[in-house]
């Protein structure tokens, strides 16, 4: 008896990753994915069991060890699509947590290693005396790589993409005006009115959950990404991953997600950001 692994076979031409490291995930039995183990993580897929936004997210089923390490156990978002188009869309007006910036200033020295990931994007980022010294510190290079692409301007920024030909980009460190994102989204939904109007209505379905959310009210949701996905026969989802970064707020804390961002009052920006990318979605239609 020959037993032709299909779906093994149809699983490995899908799955695709767009960001993180490549090490980071395993493939699990049919229909499911393992990602490295994160205590955080794990504790939002917990808590995201009991909330409004649970069927945004990938179904969770736990965690498990393989080969000595631990991971979460989730769904393979990409399994019930023929040959997927894939998109992660980094939310947020920025993708480092507070505290993340305070420690990065308590030993501010220079840096050769950042100064280099710099002048890679872009030559003209370092001042006169960054140049000299052929180094910047980390809390400047975090900061001043919010504002090369459009998180800072418009809220999210498009990390990657895959389409269904095989073409993969992941070259948008510097992609900023409304214009470019435009653009961008174009050549990945190939001017499709109904995948653009499937999208929308997903990412305001979102929208309406989200606002009704406690866990949501409750967390500054940094790092974490939309993922969507379209293929030939005309289906289109969108799905909220990555909780790596998405940290509790104090008891009794709550946050707003749509007014500006302000050192100490830990707002992400995330829902300005989704009506940005609402909006710039139907450019796309218009265009
Ligand atoms: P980073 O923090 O750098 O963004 P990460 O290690 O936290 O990376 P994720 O962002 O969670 O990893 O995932 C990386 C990529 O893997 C995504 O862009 C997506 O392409 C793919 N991916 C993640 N989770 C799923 C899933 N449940 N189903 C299908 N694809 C997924
Ligand atoms: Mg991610
Ligand atoms: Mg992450």
């Amino acid at each position: 008896i020959v037993h032709w692994p299909f779906g093994a076979t149809r699983r490995k031409l899908n799955w695709v990753q767009l960001a993180g490291h490549k090490g980071n995930f395993k493939a699990a039995e049919q229909g499911t994915i393992l990602k490295k183990f994160s205590e955080n993580e794990m504790q939002c897929f917990e808590k995201l069991k009991d909330d409004t936004m649970h069927p945004l997210v990938p179904f969770y089923y736990g965690t498990v060890e393989k080969d000595g390490e631990s991971f979460l156990h989730m769904t393979d978002l990409l399994a019930n699509f023929d040959l997927p188009n894939v998109m992660d869309c980094k939310m947020g007006v920025r993708t480092y947590l507070e505290d993340e910036l305070v420690r990065a200033r308590e030993r501010p020295k220079p840096r050769e290693d950042l100064y280099k990931k710099m002048v890679e994007v872009d030559n003209d980022g370092p001042t006169p005396q960054e140049h000299s010294q052929r180094g910047v510190t980390k809390p400047r290079y975090m900061q001043w790589r919010e504002t090369m692409s459009s998180t800072h301007t418009l809220g999210f920024r498009i990390e990657g993409t895959k389409k269904s030909d095989g073409t993969c980009r992941t070259d948008f460190k510097r992609t900023q005006s409304k214009q470019d994102v435009i653009q961008v989204l174009k050549d990945f939904v190939e001017g499709n009115v109904s995948i653009i109007e499937s999208y929308l209505s997903r990412l305001m379905e979102i929208r309406r959950t989200l606002q009704m959310s406690a866990f949501f009210k409750r967390h500054e949701v940094i790092g974490s990404s939309l993922l969507f996905i379209h293929d030939h026969t005309g289906k289109a989802q969108i799905w909220i991953i990555d909780f790596g970064k998405t940290t509790a707020l104090p008891e009794g804390q709550m946050l707003k997600h749509n007014i500006p961002w302000q050192e100490g009052n830990r707002e992400d920006g995330y829902l300005w950001g989704l009506e940005n990318l609402i909006h710039t979605l139907e450019c796309v239609s218009n265009e």
